[in-house]
């Protein structure tokens, strides 16, 4: 089964009936490395002449993140993005601090070791972290080499 469809039998699971923004919104997301913005999403829900208000797509959006389908990200720029929530697939983003691209980061070996440190440390038990990273990506390095 694709992963569309899968995702769209969790939701007529939930017995939310079938939606052809949220179906573009999944898909969106499904295409994309890097996480979308609200803005994104509305962009190439109109560059496929689909013309949405901006409430429905929130509220589409609000109800993907309720049903854990999708991830909201904040990367501290006051923009808000989304990605496809995927078990498993914990992992970290690299953001351009000039251009604002953002790239998702995997890393072999997360902070098992830093969490377990945490925990003897402290009696802390830790159940989830947040590390995003921030500079200037290759393209942008390259640009300013230029100048
Ligand atoms: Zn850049
Ligand atoms: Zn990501
Ligand atoms: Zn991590």
């Amino acid at each position: 089964m694709s992963e569309i469809s899968a995702l769209q039998d969790q939701l007529k699971g939930k017995g939310y009936r079938k939606s052809s923004f949220r179906e573009n919104i999944l898909t969106y997301l499904l295409k994309s490395s890097s996480p979308l913005s609200a803005k994104e999403i509305l962009d190439s829900l109109e560059a496929d002449n689909l013309f949405p208000n901006k409430t429905t797509v929130y509220r589409e959006i609000e109800k993907l993140l309720k049903e854990r389908l999708i991830l909201e990200i904040d990367l501290l720029d006051g923009k808000k993005r989304y990605e496809i929530y995927r078990t498993n697939d914990h992992h970290h983003h690299a953001v351009c601090t000039s251009c604002g691209k953002v790239e998702c980061i995997d890393m072999a070996n997360d902070l098992d070791a830093i969490e377990n440190q945490i925990t003897s440390k402290t009696k802390f038990r830790v159940e989830s972290h947040v590390l995003e990273f921030f500079g200037t990506c290759a393209q942008c390095q390259t640009i300013s080499r230029v100048c």
